[in-house]
C-alpha cells in the first residue's frame, strides 16, 4: 500500500521551525484546539504537491504561506519548505504503462519516495517556487506527471477540505459524475479520446 509517511514543514503557516509529523498506514487522526493548526498540515500537504491556487491553501498570495513571525523577523530572502515522503512498499506500475520512470521518478522496488517544493520570497516581495524529487530538481509538470502515477492529483479529491462535501452534496449530477470519473482514472482516456477527435 501506498500512503504518506511523513510531513516535514519549515516555516510554514503556524509552523515557526521545522516540524516532522510521522503519519501511520491506514489512519492517523490529527487533534487538537481550534486555531492550533490541524488544517494547516493539510495545506502543507497540498503545497508540496504543487497545488498552484494560495486560495486552495486558505492563504491570499503563495508570499503569506511563510511563517509571517519568522518573516517580519528577517530582513533578507525567507523561504519555507514542505517534504513529503511516501511509503511505496509494494507499489507496482499500472500494466498499461509504457513510460518508465525518470531518475528520481517512481521505480518498482523503491521503498520511498519525497516530493518538496520550496517557496523563496526576497524583501521586495516577488516569490520564486521549486520542486525536487528524491532531492532533485525537477519541474512541476515532472513532479504530476509521477504523482498522477499514484493516482494524486493536487486539484482532485485525494484531500477532502472542510466545505467540499456539501459542494459535492449540492453539485449536479454530471459535475459529480465528472468527479468520480476523475477518481476511476477513467477521465484521462476521455480526454485521450477527446484530444485524440481534435486531430
Ligand atoms: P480549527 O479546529 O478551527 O479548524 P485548525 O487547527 O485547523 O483549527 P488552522 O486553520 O490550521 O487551525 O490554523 C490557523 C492558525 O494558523 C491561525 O491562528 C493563523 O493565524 C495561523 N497562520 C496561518 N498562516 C500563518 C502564517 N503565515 N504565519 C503564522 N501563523 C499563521
Ligand atoms: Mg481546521
Amino acid at each position: 500500500m501506498v500512503y504518506i509517511k511523513q510531513i516535514e514543514l519549515s516555516h510554514f503557516k503556524s509552523f515557526g521551525g521545522t516540524t516532522s509529523l510521522p503519519l501511520l498506514p491506514e489512519f492517523t487522526v490529527v487533534t487538537g484546539p481550534n486555531g492550533s493548526g490541524k488544517s494547516n498540515i493539510l495545506d502543507a500537504l497540498l503545497f508540496a504537491l504543487g497545488l498552484s491556487s494560495s486560495k486552495g491553501m486558505r492563504a491570499d498570495r503563495l508570499p503569506d504561506l511563510v511563517n509571517s513571525t519568522y518573516a517580519s523577523r528577517s530582513r533578507s530572502t525567507v523561504e519555507t519548505l514542505v517534504t513529503v515522503t511516501f511509503a511505496l512498499d509494494d507499489w507496482q506500475p499500472e500494466a498499461e504503462e509504457t513510460e518508465e520512470g525518470e531518475g528520481t521518478g517512481l521505480q518498482p522496488g523503491m521503498a520511498e519516495w519525497t516530493v518538496s517544493r520550496k517557496l523563496r520570497v526576497t524583501p521586495s516581495g516577488t516569490y520564486t517556487s521549486t520542486y525536487a524529487m528524491n532531492g532533485e530538481a525537477c519541474t512541476l509538470q515532472q513532479l504530476h506527471e509521477q504523482l498522477s502515477r499514484l493516482r494524486i492529483y493536487p486539484e482532485g479529491y485525494n484531500v477532502v477540505l472542510q466545505g467540499d462535501v456539501t459542494n459535492i452534496i449540492s453539485m449536479s449530477p454530471r459535475d459529480r459524475r465528472q468527479i468520480i470519473d476523475e477518481l476511476a482514472g477513467v477521465a484521462q482516456f476521455d480526454r485521450k479520446i477527446e484530444q485524440a477527435k481534435g486531430k
